[in-house]
Formats: structure tokens, C-alpha cells, sequence
């Protein structure tokens, strides 16, 4: 089956369709928790919750996920509002500029539904109280007229399920976070898990691959299904036009040369940052904002997407007075580490340094 990459009016075709998606977007989403690879602890404990909420005739309680972005958060709530039969609604942080704009999407649900909050740490407190009974009590409180003769009233609400998706679980705010009846944290995937789901995804888009084409961009996807997808939309490409047509070891190689991965994964902007640290500031410590500053990135992309994938390589610590790179980095990049004296290998390392002397 091959499918476009037009966009298409989903919500009108799928219930579990996220707004905006194209056609290509929504078919490589797995639907179901079977379809769903990987993060095993996340999906036996969902399912579970899902089974009793199911047994109960209840919506699932509020669940909260966390992890880096593209590792599938907006793709498991789908899967919670196919589950539990209702329709997934999508917003975000940001985007709720108003405890008005909050209270008109809650207003909108109906029972069963899931309103899904993605980067819900940038919530603003007065949109946050609003959450507040409308996750404890299905209610919302609406004040009528100003000063003394101000009244409040109170609106139910359908039972629904708040999903909330943040990167940094930290910044949740203490109540927030205590209203979530679960929280789950997904974890970057391993290579073989990412391997999987390229092949999954190569079958949909109609394209061969062997396991070793599949597990050479596996291996460079940085632990993330959205980078897999994307590697693999790519080295589709590299195969049709200049190769044999298949996914195989070739074309994968062909592909991750000409988008500039290495073969741990890294691209220009990792190998930046790791360059950066070592050539302006003798290897670290260096605080984020500089390091953002240096390259001209948003320190918030190099928290979210390069650091997480550094850190689990190896390559990259954070310390109390910044980021260093290791000596693994310098290998990495071929060059050569300086003396034992002046490397901050580690925290550790850098604290007993600081003791000596
Ligand atoms: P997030 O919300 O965490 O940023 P998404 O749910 O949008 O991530 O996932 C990004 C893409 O990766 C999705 O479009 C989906 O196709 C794919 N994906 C995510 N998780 C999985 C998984 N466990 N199995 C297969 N594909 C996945």
C-alpha cells in the first residue's frame, strides 16, 4: 500500500487523528498498544489501567508521560482514546493562553473523551487553577460579575482523561502533578526496538528492506521513532532513485552520509556542540545559555534534543557549573584529548580536582 504525503483532513476520516497530520503521519502511527513497539514497563502498566478503567465502566485516570520529544507521547494518547472509544483532543502549554481558552476546550469534550496537553510545564498558573477541579471533580468554577455581588458557579463537566506530555516532569508545578493519578516515563529506544519499527514503517510506505538496511538507520536514529521515520523517508529516496530500490545496508549508508550522520548518530548540530565546548572553552564547564548562544540554537533544543542523546552516548555531563564533554567526545571526534590535568572527565573527576586543590 503506498501511501501520500498530502495533507488530509483527518479528524473528519479518524477519530484518533491528530489535527494538522498528514496522510503519511497518520498511517506510520500505530493505532493499538500491540502496534505500539517498545517502552514494555510504560504499555503493560497502561494496559492494566486501561483493562480496569474498562471493567469499571470509568475513563482511565489522568496519566502523565514524559520523556524526550518524538519518542511517541501524542501517539499513546491516541491509543488511549481509540482504547477507551473516545476522541482525542490535542492542544498545548502554550497555546492555552486563557483560564476562557481552557474552559472553552473542556466544555467542548464529551464523556470518554481525552484532552491532550502537550508541554504542559508552560501551563500558566491561572490556567493551571482552572485544571485543577476540572481533573478532581469534573467541574468547572466560572465567576459571574465583579467585586462584591461576584458569584461563582459551578459546571459539571463528561468524564474525561487529561493526558499531559512534557519533556521535564521537574517543572511541573507540585499540585499539578499531584492530580495525575499515573505517571509514565518513556525511555529512548533501543536500536533493535527502532530497527522494528523502520521495517513496520518501510511496509507501509511500501518499500523493501533487509534487517541490516533497517538496523544501520536504526542505529543512527538517536533512540527517537520520529528520527527513524524521517531517516527512513529519506533513504526511501537514496534507494529509488540511485540505488536498487530496497532498504538495504547501501542505501542506508548512501543516505546517512548525504544527510551528514555519523555513525553513532551525530549530526552537525551535536558535533557542534561537542566542538563548541572543546574549542572555546578548553572542554567545559560551560553553562547552556553561552553554549546556545555560541552556536546560535535555542538552549531549549539543545536541552530537548541534543543533550539527552549525548548524555546516554557518553559523550556529554552535566555538572553543577555547566556542561563538559568527555574523553570519549574527543575520540569521537578525533582529537586529541588534553592532559588528565585540565580534562573534566566527569563530576567526579572535576570535584576531586576542586578538593586537591
Ligand atoms: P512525541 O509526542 O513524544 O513527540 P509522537 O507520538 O508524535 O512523539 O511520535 C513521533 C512519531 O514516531 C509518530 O508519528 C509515530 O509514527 C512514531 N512512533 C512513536 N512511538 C512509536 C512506537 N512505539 N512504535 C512505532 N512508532 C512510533
Amino acid at each position: 500500500m503506498e501511501v501520500s504525503d498530502t495533507a488530509f483532513d483527518s479528524r473528519l476520516v479518524r477519530p484518533d487523528a491528530i489535527p494538522g497530520e498528514t496522510e503519511t503521519e497518520y498511517s506510520l502511527r500505530p493505532h493499538t498498544l500491540e502496534e505500539y513497539i517498545g517502552q514494555e514497563k510504560a504499555k503493560n502498566n497502561l494496559k492494566v489501567f486501561l483493562e480496569a478503567a474498562k471493567m469499571r465502566g470509568e475513563p482511565l485516570d489522568h496519566l502523565l508521560l514524559y520523556g524526550p520529544p518524538g519518542l511517541g507521547k501524542t501517539t499513546l494518547a491516541g491509543i488511549v482514546a481509540h482504547e477507551m472509544g473516545g476522541q482525542i483532543r490535542i492542544t498545548s502549554g502554550p497555546a492555552i493562553e486563557k483560564p476562557g481558552d481552557l474552559a472553552a476546550l473542556l466544555t467542548n469534550l464529551e464523556a470518554g473523551d481525552v484532552l491532550f496537553i502537550d508541554e504542559i510545564h508552560r501551563l500558566s498558573r491561572q490556567v493551571e487553577e482552572v485544571l485543577y477541579p476540572a481533573m478532581e471533580d469534573y467541574a468547572l468554577d466560572i465567576m459571574i460579575g465583579k467585586g462584591p455581588s461576584a458569584q461563582s458557579i459551578r459546571i459539571n463537566l463528561p468524564q474525561f482523561t487529561l493526558i499531559g506530555a512534557t519533556t521535564r516532569a521537574g517543572q511541573l508545578t507540585g499540585p499539578l502533578r499531584d492530580r495525575f493519578g499515573v505517571t509514565l516515563k518513556l525511555e529512548l529506544y533501543s536500536p533493535q526496538e527502532l530497527a522494528t519499527i523502520i521495517r513496520r514503517s518501510a511496509d507501509i510506505l511500501g518499500i523493501d528492506s533487509t534487517p541490516e538496511g533497517a538496523l544501520a538507520l536504526a542505529k543512527c536514529s538517536r533512540g527517537t521513532p520520529r528520527v527513524a521515520n524521517r531517516l527512513l523517508r529519506r533513504a526511501r529516496d537514496f534507494a529509488q532513485v540511485m540505488g536498487s530500490g530496497v532498504l538495504d545496508e547501501n542505501s542506508a549508508r548512501m543516505a546517512l552520509r548525504q544527510m551528514d550522520i555519523d555513525a553513532e548518530g551525530l549530526d552537525t548540530l551535536d558535533r557542534s556542540v561537542l566542538r563548541g565546548i572543546i574549542e572555546m572553552y578548553g572542554g567545559g564547564p560551560v553553562g547552556l545559555e553561552t553554549l546556545a548562544a555560541l552556536l546560535g540554537e535555542e538552549a531549549i533544543t539543545l536541552e530537548d534534543v541534543c543533550e539527552p542523546y549525548l548524555m546516554q552516548l557518553g559523550y556529554l555531563t552535566r555538572t553543577p557549573r555547566g556542561r563538559c564533554v568527555t574523553l570519549a567526545a574527543y575520540a569521537h571526534l578525533g582529537l586529541r584529548a588534553p592532559t588528565q590535568a585540565s580534562a573534566y572527565v566527569d563530576e567526579s573527576f572535576q570535584l576531586s580536582l576542586e578538593d586537591e586543590s
